[in-house]
C-alpha cells in the first residue's frame, strides 16, 4: 500500500520521532501550525475513526496526555488542542491525531530546533 504515514513506521521515510512503542509512532509534522506540532499514529494502518480500535484509540490518548505534559514541560507551551481529521478533511488516508500547541507570544523555531530540544534530556 502507497501509504506515508506506512513508510515512516517502517523507517522508508525519515521523521523527527519522540516517541515510540509496540503501538504508536509520535512524530513532529513537517509543516507544523506552531512550535511542537505533533503526530500520534498508530502503527499498524487504520484509515481514519471509523475502522480503529477502541483498545488502540484508548493508547493513543493516554500518549496524548503524556506528549501534553512533555510539551508544557519542555516547550513552554500556552495551550493546545487535539485535532483528528476524518473524510473529505483528511489529507494522509492513515489515522492521526494532531497535538497542536499554542502560546501566547509567537514563538520562531523550526521543526529541527524543536525536535533537539525535546529530545535533550
Ligand atoms: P491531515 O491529513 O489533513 O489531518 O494532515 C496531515 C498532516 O500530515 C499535515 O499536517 C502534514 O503537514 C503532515 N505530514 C505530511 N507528510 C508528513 C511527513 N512526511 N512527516 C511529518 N508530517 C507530515
Ligand atoms: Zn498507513
Amino acid at each position: 500500500m502507497d501509504c506515508i504515514f506506512c513508510k515512516i513506521v517502517n523507517g522508508d521515510i525519515p521523521s523527527y520521532t519522540i516517541y515510540e512503542d509496540d503501538i504508536v509512532k509520535v512524530f513532529l509534522d513537517i509543516e507544523p501550525m506552531s512550535p511542537g506540532h505533533t503526530l500520534i499514529i498508530p502503527k499498524k494502518h487504520y484509515n481514519n475513526l471509523e475502522d480503529i480500535d477502541m483498545d488502540t484509540l484508548n493508547h493513543i490518548n493516554k500518549i496524548a496526555k503524556e506528549i501534553y505534559t512533555l510539551l508544557k514541560e519542555k516547550l513552554n507551551i500556552d495551550g493546545m488542542s487535539i485535532v483528528q481529521n476524518n473524510g473529505c478533511v483528511q489529507d494522509v488516508l492513515h489515522y492521526h491525531m494532531h497535538i497542536k500547541p499554542y502560546y501566547n507570544e509567537n514563538k520562531g523555531m523550526s521543526v529541527e530546533e524543536v525536535f533537539n530540544i525535546l529530545k535533550n534530556e
